[in-house]
């Protein structure tokens, strides 16, 4: 009854909020109790909770009293497992299953348990989005059934598009559910570093020391590519790994056909799982990252500046970080409610070091060449296949990228109704999650816009 009841609201809440809100904030959460005196609300994390008491607690109750439900107080409260209350039972008997399968008997003398994590990443603090929601359910699955679901997991994306923090998250988790794990995050520059010195100074026992633990995180393997010899060692470190049913998780700014260099069999190992993009967050998502953020450091941001903060930050989410903690330092310096205008006095330099900002006829020529067709062609009638999915990504990329309506993305593809737009503007969304050749498309063309 109160799960319908729930069920409900989140339908009606879902309506009326953008999605990567409904997504961030309101997907994982769960009624506890509901009564004359009482609603309690279970969330994900610490921040979720300021959030709904500040932001959303009005909107809830007022969903509520369609329902007939009129509370006299709504409490929020974390989740304490992080999964329904309700399937508690299920989740421990799966972490037993991590448990079993980490804490098989093994030597495992000289090995490091753990080691690099740092336990600031976890998947409680980050915000999901479009751009990275596969990311991010990939490394959960993995997180629950290491060894298992995508091994190895390959991630990829640019630069501060969290993918640390994703691979760390899912070494903090396993070590959450078992503490006994062995489970070891390196760079792969540390791997070369070590590597290297093991062979000129004689050292024994670099071939075992990532060979025996349960989880082996690998970061930015983009810097291993030009490493013949130590790519070799990675490579029997990998199938020893491999072979036993361990976790192994990469990560790099390319995805494993891309990177020059590497030896075909590595190339094909890394093949073997799913390789999977983060991509940039939408408007939406880095809004939702900048309250969450600005909510942890205990600071409220009016509407107004955190979509300044959004749209004037598209690079990445460390620059979108630094930009808000540059503010939020600034404001606290000087006693001061950080506003817009502090952000426009302090970002000047941010701005003028990225494309002051993009146009629609941009997003329709920079499309166009990327598919070999001239812009006349994507704006023309015709419907040919091979002109149609560029025309529809184009029109995704101007709502994604300018946030144009849906009238407006018409008119710029000199068309008059506005119907076919939303049509386009759904389906490449929806192709994105299905298709990863349109994803990578959409990538590419939004790379080259930044560029
Ligand atoms: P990468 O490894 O891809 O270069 P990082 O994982 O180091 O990027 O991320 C850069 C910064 O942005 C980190 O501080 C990270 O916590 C933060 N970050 C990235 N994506 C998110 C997200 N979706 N939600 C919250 N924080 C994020
Ligand atoms: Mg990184």
């Amino acid at each position: 009854m109160q799960n319908t009841l729930w069920q409900s609201v989140l339908g009606e809440i879902e309506l009326s909020v953008p999605h990567a809100t409904f997504v961030t904030w309101f997907k994982n959460t769960e009624l506890l109790e509901c009564s004359d005196d009482a609603v309690t609300i279970a969330v994900p994390n610490i921040f979720a909770v300021r959030q709904f008491q500040v932001k959303f607690s009005d909107q809830i109750r007022q969903v509520l009293a369609k329902h007939g439900v009129k509370p006299k107080e709504i409490d929020f409260v974390v989740k304490t497992s992080g999964k329904k209350t309700s399937i508690n039972r299920e989740t421990t008997s799966s972490n037993q299953q991590v448990v079993d399968r980490l804490t098989s008997p093994k030597s495992n003398s000289g090995v490091p348990k753990t080691g690099g994590l740092n336990p600031r990443y976890t998947f409680s603090n980050f915000i999901v989005g479009s751009s990275n929601d596969l990311a991010y359910t990939a490394c959960q699955a993995v997180a629950q059934y290491p060894g298992t679901k995508y091994n190895p997991l390959f991630l990829y994306g640019g630069v501060g598009l969290g993918k640390t923090h994703l691979a760390q998250a899912v070494g903090n988790e396993i070590i959450k559910v078992q503490p006994d794990a062995r489970v070891v995050y390196i760079s792969s520059e540390t791997f070369v570093k070590e590597f290297l010195e093991s062979i000129r100074f004689k050292k024994k026992g670099f071939s075992d020391k990532y060979r025996n633990v349960d989880v082996l995180i690998v970061d930015d393997m983009q810097f291993i590519a030009n490493k013949e010899k130590t790519q070799e060692e990675f490579f029997h470190t990998f199938n020893a790994l491999h072979q036993n049913n361990k976790q192994i998780i990469i990560t790099s700014d390319k995805p494993p056909k891309s990177i020059p260099t590497l030896t075909e069999r590595l190339r094909s190992r890394f093949e073997m799982g799913m390789p999977i993009d983060i991509q940039m967050p939408d408007f939406e998502t880095r809004c939702a990252i900048i309250e969450a953020k600005a909510s942890l450091s205990g600071v409220e941001l009016d509407r107004e500046t955190v979509e300044y903060l959004a749209n004037n930050v598209k690079t990445n989410i460390r620059e979108l970080e630094g930009a808000l903690n540059q503010l939020l330092a600034y404001a606290e310096m000087r006693g001061i409610t950080p506003d817009i205008s502090t952000a426009e006095g302090l970002l000047g330099n941010v701005r003028r070091t990225r494309p002051q900002h993009i146009t629609a006829k941009q997003i329709i020529d920079k499309t166009a060449k990327y598919f070999s067709l001239s812009s006349a062609e994507i704006c023309s009638a015709q419907r040919d296949k091979h002109i149609v999915t560029p025309r529809q990504i184009a029109m995704y990329l101007l709502r994604s990228e300018l946030r144009l309506s849906f009238p407006k993305i018409a008119n710029e593809l000199g068309r008059k109704d506005h119907t076919t737009a939303i049509h386009s503007v759904e389906k490449i969304e929806k192709s994105i999650k299905l298709d990863f050749s349109v994803r990578e498309q959409v990538s590419d063309i939004r790379e080259r816009l930044y560029a």
